[in-house]
């Protein structure tokens, strides 16, 4: 037989532009993964996946990979966003038990992670990291994020309460997520989906390492679309019943045109026929943007094309060294 040479635990970590926060979590979160190997852990790797960083992210991965042994640079083609990043890292972590996946920059802890381990081992197929204190995010940040997830919820999604992307998942759950064909899955809203067994553990937010933020408000509205569109068919109603509303009225103005010219009245000025037009125009408009969502994600996904594309995998160069 093969020997099995996977580590017991991935850590997947995306990273965009990361160089000046990399080394600082590498300081923090090796002597925590270490300790967990003395205590008993087979053994881990650290996934950083470079989602095509145009700064010395490559150039620190690489320098601390002469050390690190257990450190391993996964760098995609292009910067193809957080959640694909995420995807390429699940896609080849090994962990045999699991992944843990967490930021970059340090706003989660590394020292959380023997608390997931601890609930995990307890019996639980996805242990979430809960933000219990986020005063360090800034008041906007927190409102968009609060509106998010309540729409979600709205709309049926199951988004556990300020819960980001820093969990630990069993390689069941790992590999139940890798089966999904959709392309612009939202993680932390498909993996409470999938009915396993869940708990939380809680954590203070910290702020931001070093650099700045990688989701200006314009991803932050993409995702929130993907997560939107994806766990939910709802807007698609939304749009019927809009239409719906708006027929009845076009009728009933219809109906009071009829009948005001058959009594001889002819219908006064032009400000209703303009926002008749006005109104219907906006509510075509309207569906028809919801529908585009829509028929945007099918050519996506017919198009089936990958979400992203792996440049180099520091494993498997290592293991062509050493044949
Ligand atoms: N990230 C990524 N690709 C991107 C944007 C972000 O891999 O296109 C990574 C980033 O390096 C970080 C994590 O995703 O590790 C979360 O991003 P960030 O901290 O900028 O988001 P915020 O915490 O501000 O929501
Ligand atoms: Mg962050």
């Amino acid at each position: 037989m093969i020997p099995d040479d996977r580590p017991a635990l991935s850590v997947v970590v995306p990273a965009f532009d990361e160089a000046e926060v990399l080394p600082v979590l590498a300081g923090r979160l090796r002597p925590v993964l270490d300790a967990l190997v003395a205590d008993g852990l087979g053994g881990y790797e650290v996934l950083v996946v470079d989602d095509g960083s145009a700064d010395a992210t490559p150039v620190v991965l690489a320098r601390l990979r002469r050390d690190w042994p257990q450190l391993r640079v996964v760098r995609l083609r292009t910067n193809s966003g957080h959640q694909a990043a995420l995807s390429a890292g699940l896609a080849r972590a090994r962990g045999r038990t699991g992944v843990v996946t967490m930021d970059a920059d340090l706003q989660d802890p590394p020292e959380v992670l023997p608390r997931l381990l601890a609930a995990a081992e307890e019996g639980h197929d996805v242990v979430y990291a809960v933000r219990r204190d986020r005063s360090v995010d800034s008041p906007a940040k927190r409102l968009t994020a609060a509106a998010f997830y309540r729409l979600v919820r709205a709309l049926g999604g199951r988004a556990p309460e300020q819960a980001g992307d820093f969990r630990f998942t069993t390689r069941v759950v790992v590999d139940t997520v890798l089966q999904l064909p959709e392309a612009h899955r939202v993680l932390r809203l498909v993996i409470p989906d999938l009915g396993f067994t869940s708990t939380t553990v809680g954590y203070v937010r910290e702020a931001r390492g070093a650099g700045r933020t990688k989701y200006p408000l314009a991803r932050m509205l993409r995702l929130s679309l993907d997560a939107i569109t994806g766990s939910s068919t709802a807007p698609l109603r939304l749009a019927t019943f809009f239409g719906l509303g708006g027929a009845v009225l076009t009728s009933l103005l219809l109906l009071y045109a009829i009948v005001s010219f058959v009594a001889g009245r002819t219908v006064p000025g032009w400000t209703s026929t303009l926002a008749v037009v006005a109104g219907v125009g906006t509510l075509q408009l309207l569906c028809l943007g919801v529908l585009g969502e829509y028929v945007g994600r099918l050519y996506v996904q017919l198009q089936n094309r990958p979400t992203y594309l792996v440049a180099s995998d520091s494993l498997e160069e290592s293991r062509q060294t050493r044949t």
